[in-house]
């Protein structure tokens, strides 16, 4: 049944929207081998509640227009692809402390307000540059994520198995009541957030250079309690969740029109973001996105030109509405410099406030001699430093980064304060898709981004 407050009758609104897209070439979808259990698996996914509801979004919308004033930053960051397998207490309670303890640091320095988004509770599609994978002589089909099939290297689990989307439905909302509890249950408390960072500050060789911004923080902590300020009344954060909206019958199968308002929402998450490989002008991405009232997030590769950029402005946020879309600029170290001025000139002389934001991960991969997908932890902090210096110099506003990292000690970015060595990839290379920051590499990053925002 549908919640009420989702108007069963509005059909119209809201198939249009969910389903226009069909008519349209849909990139990197699954081979499903039985359309009848697909179609049984989305009916059901019709009629089962939403993850996330319109109100929910419509506050990160508002949230995503204040960065792309200028008056607030975003952190977005979680794995590359979740697993299923991954979905246990303490790897979310982990991501969710590594992500917290980030934003408190980043709060401090920008002295701006962080919009927290968890690349979580959804991220189980992944978009692939080869269809096919071979080894030791065997082809199989590519691992496309959790949502579609397996990453063991066989016959059976590499079959798209239409029955993971139902797992996907359920492993997102596993996850998303533990964020949910751990949000506003005590865990996110500014006072407990920042002794982690103390904690890490003094026993990590790396945090020992942060410690004057630390002692600033403490000092300013000792201010709001003299100052009569309960920072237990902090304990709540507000925190969102995204994913790739790759998956075009999964999404669909949860877009609602809201009964009052008569706006269509995707429920799988408060913000989608279409990917580098599937945002073609014409595509079923694009038109499924147009459709949405969410706030949504566009991935800009190395190669994007200044038309695709203004196309993707006119298809969807037609009615220039800061907050709406996001542009998540993953052109390359050695790219952004160059990329970026003409981009971010053009969409202003649109008259667009968008939010422009810097995902470091994607255009940094290289394979290590040991054959790991890897990325430096130089070239990483190098991306996030020329988008910053491009902003700058334009006067815009660097409205924050989208990371893959994860709360725990993996060794699979090579770098960072308390370095990974290439010699040291495989000691804990646990990724299912793309190497992330470990819990040290990701708060050396925010200390970092910290000292440019203050520049
Ligand atoms: C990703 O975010 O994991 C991804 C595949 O990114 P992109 O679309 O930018 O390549
Ligand atoms: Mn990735």
């Amino acid at each position: 049944m549908r919640n009420s407050i989702w108007d069963p009758t509005a059909k119209t609104a809201a198939e249009s929207a969910a389903e226009s897209w069909r008519a349209r070439p849909a990139a990197q979808q699954p081979e499903w081998p039985d359309a009848d259990e697909l179609r049984s698996v989305t009916a059901g996914l019709e009629k089962s509640p939403p993850l996330v509801f319109a109100a929910e979004c419509d506050l990160l919308r508002r949230r995503m227009a204040a960065v792309a004033r200028g008056e607030a930053v975003l952190l977005q960051g979680g794995d590359c692809a979740e697993t299923f397998a991954g979905t246990t207490t303490d790897g979310i309670h982990g991501k969710l402390k590594t992500l917290l303890q980030m934003a408190a640091v980043l709060t401090h320095a920008a002295a701006l307000p962080v919009v927290k988004i968890g690349r979580m509770a959804g991220q189980y599609a992944k978009p692939r540059s080869q269809n096919q994978e071979h080894r030791d002589g065997v082809t199989l089909p590519s691992y496309r994520g959790d949502a579609v099939n397996g990453l063991e290297f066989t016959a059976a689990s590499r079959r798209p198995d239409p029955q993971r989307l139902r797992k996907m439905y359920e492993a997102s909302t596993t996850t998303l009541n533990l964020v949910r509890a751990l949000t506003t249950g005590g865990f996110a408390d500014l006072s407990q957030v920042h002794a982690w960072n103390r904690g890490f500050v003094a026993d990590s060789h790396v945090g020992e250079q942060y410690e004057e911004l630390a002692d600033e923080i403490d000092r300013s902590l000792a201010f709001m309690k003299a100052c009569g300020v309960d920072t237990r009344e902090l304990g709540t954060a507000e925190f969102f969740v995204g994913h790739e909206g790759l998956l075009l019958d999964y999404e669909a199968a949860l877009t609602r029109t809201e009964a009052e308002s008569g706006r269509t929402y995707a429920t799988s998450a408060h913000l989608l973001w279409i990917g580098e490989r599937t945002r073609d002008l014409d595509g079923a991405h694009v038109e499924y996105f147009s459709r949405i009232d969410n706030p949504i997030a566009v991935k800009l590769g190395p190669t994007t030109s200044p038309d695709t950029v203004l196309g993707l402005l006119d298809r969807l946020d037609p009615d220039r509405d800061p907050g709406r879309l996001t542009f998540v600029v993953r052109a390359g170290a050695e790219r952004i410099r160059d990329l970026l001025p003409t981009l971010v000139e053009k969409v202003n002389a649109e008259g667009a406030q968008v939010c422009w934001v810097s995902d470091p991960m994607h255009g940094n991969t290289i394979t290590a001699a040991s054959g790991h997908k890897t990325r430096r932890f130089d070239a990483i902090l190098d991306e996030v430093r020329g988008f910053v210096e491009v902003h700058d110099a334009l006067g815009s506003h660097p409205g924050g980064i989208h990371v893959e990292l994860t709360g725990d000690d993996v060794t699979e970015c090579v770098g960072g304060g308390n370095a990974v060595l290439a010699e040291e990839l495989h000691h804990r290379y646990e990724t299912a898709c793309d190497p992330r920051l470990n819990h040290t590499q990701s708060l050396d990053l925010a200390f970092r981004l910290a000292r440019m925002y203050r520049e």
